[in-house]
């Protein structure tokens, strides 16, 4: 679920950014029709030409897409589930936008293959995303492993009359000392 989420959250802020750049303030600009109709741009014959033309118009969406989804994935192929529920999501929003435009697709004998054909799109192109998403997810473990102790692999106690306990022990259960400040026993903690 937390690769459907950062998509999700991916998928609205790059559908909606794409709108901006490509509609800036024409027509209707509250924030769900921007966010269906940049979907559908998107993944559209015109989005995908758009894209191969002019590589950096668009690529930092993706990019950016990436860098969203990436903050919850976790590296390796877990990063690729991000990338096809982002696929996933923007052809959900395609669709959504394809049959507000066109209510009569859903009956239309072109439905099934119009669906096929958005999400096949949404899939191949949100894996241009990888190229964020990926180094992203490394990146996020990281620097959340190095702000964390790992916790100690065995803890030894070692009283003054010889005994060994794999614990913390208040009162050495062989002498009767007491074990529980600093001075009266050797405490060994060892990490990995
Ligand atoms: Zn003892």
């Amino acid at each position: 679920m937390r690769n459907f989420g950062g998509a999700l959250a991916a998928a609205l802020v790059g559908a909606y950014l794409t709108d901006v750049w490509v509609s800036g303030i024409r027509g209707s600009t509250d924030v769900l029709t921007r966010i269906l109709r940049g979907g559908e741009y998107l993944l559209s014959v015109q989005g995908v030409v758009d894209h191969v033309l002019n590589p950096l118009t668009h690529l930092p969406t993706w990019l950016l897409m990436g860098v969203i989804a990436g903050v919850v994935a976790k590296r390796g192929w877990n990063s690729v589930r991000s990338s096809l529920w982002l696929g996933a999501v923007l052809s959900a929003l395609a669709i959504a936008a394809l049959l507000i435009s066109n209510p009569s697709l859903w009956d239309s004998p072109e439905r099934n293959t119009t669906l096929f054909l958005v999400f096949a799109q949404g899939i191949l192109l949100s894996q241009v995303s990888l190229v964020t998403i990926l180094p992203t997810s490394i990146a996020v473990e990281v620097l959340t492993r190095g702000g964390t102790v790992p916790p100690p692999e065995s803890i030894l106690t070692r009283c003054e009359c010889g005994a060994v306990f794999k614990s913390r022990p208040l009162i050495c259960s062989e002498c009767g000392r007491e074990l529980g400040t600093e001075d009266d026993c050797d405490t060994i903690t060892a990490h990995a």
